[in-house]
């Protein structure tokens, strides 16, 4: 089954499932020797999402089977772990930075299992935002109730999908569009079409007073290239043998989750609309946190920049 316009998805499912797929990145990392992040909640949602193919996160060793399917496999992960430990350490510095600029209020667009208003140290007064399909933030929401986990910031959760009226759904649950905000687009701009993901760029900065900052994983169009694209299909295939021997859901069964689609640079299109912005590439990233992948695989990490923008 292909994406739609109004496709919707549980946490398990579709979608949704990639943000357990991050989660079981965190989880890893956390449980690793020298952790770049900690995120203790990462493994109570793996556990609790029930069998599929992120479990695979919580094993030492990739099982044997796997290196059969993929002899790089291994190798894969380490690098993808080390791509998802540098990318939260990223937003985490992010939040923290702006928490100390003074901003108080925070959103976190398609917040799926990120759990930074219940483990980063928020000032007093810091409200975090989340928005992200309604199933999506139900599971996280139980799953931390189950384990008596409460917030440090607070924290309201707006269940809406990105393509519709967010702005208003957020307004509604207390969102001042005339404070200051720190925004995250962390893990989300390809599973939007080109035009969606304009259109969460002129919707966020309709809600963007003087002093809102921006932080966004934004791919480059070499990601979005015909060839980068062939080998994650490739990818893909090698995927769902892994899922079908790991057991539940096959994740792969809604088709491909991403919108490939060239799209306008996030730096060109925070400049050109008043933003100061910066971007670090994914590599530059990584090797900053002394994290640097020397690997020849293809497609070992995304293609993608790391930008951050302020609002005069
Ligand atoms: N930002 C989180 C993180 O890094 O842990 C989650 C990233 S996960 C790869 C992608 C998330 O985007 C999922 O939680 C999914 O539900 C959400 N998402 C994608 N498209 C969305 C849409 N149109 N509306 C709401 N959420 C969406």
């Amino acid at each position: 089954m292909a994406r739609t316009d109004d496709d919707t998805w549980d946490i398990n499912e579709s979608v949704g499932a990639t943000a357990l797929g991050v989660a079981g990145g965190r989880a890893a990392e956390t449980n690793s020797e020298n952790p770049l992040i900690e995120d203790p909640y990462a493994q109570l949602f793996l556990e609790a999402a029930g069998d599929g193919i992120w479990k695979m996160y919580l094993q030492d060793e990739p099982p044997a089977e796997l290196a059969e399917i993929d002899p790089h496999f291994a190798e894969r992960m380490v690098s993808m772990k080390s791509y998802m430990a540098s990318r939260t350490k990223f937003f985490d510095d992010f939040f923290l930075a702006a928490a100390a600029a003074g901003i108080r209020q925070s959103v976190i667009l398609a917040a799926g299992l990120d759990s930074r208003a219940w483990r980063l140290a928020w000032p007093q007064g810091s409200v975090v935002y989340e928005i992200d399909q309604p199933k999506v933030l139900a599971f996280k929401l139980d799953t931390l109730d189950s384990h008596g986990v409460s917030s440090i910031a607070t924290h309201v959760g707006v269940g809406i999908d990105l393509r519709q009226d967010w702005p208003k759904a957020l307004v509604e649950a207390g969102f001042d569009p005339k404070q200051p905000t720190a925004w995250s687009a962390e893990g989300l701009l390809p599973y939007l079409t080109a035009d969606a993901q304009d259109l969460l760029f002129d919707r966020v900065q309709s809600l963007s007073a003087p002093g809102s900052r921006i932080s966004v994983e934004a791919f480059t169009n070499a990601f979005f290239s015909a060839e980068s694209f062939s080998r994650r299909e490739a990818q893909m295939e090698q995927y769902r043998e892994i899922a079908n021997k790991l057991g539940g859901k096959d994740i792969t069964e809604s088709g491909n989750l991403l919108y490939e689609e060239e799209r306008t640079e996030v730096t060109d299109w925070l400049e050109a609309h008043g933003w100061d912005a910066t971007g670090i590439g994914a590599e530059d990233l990584m090797a900053g946190f002394g994290r640097r992948v020397d690997s020849d695989l293809e497609e070992a990490f995304p293609d993608s920049v790391f930008v951050e923008g302020r609002l005069a």
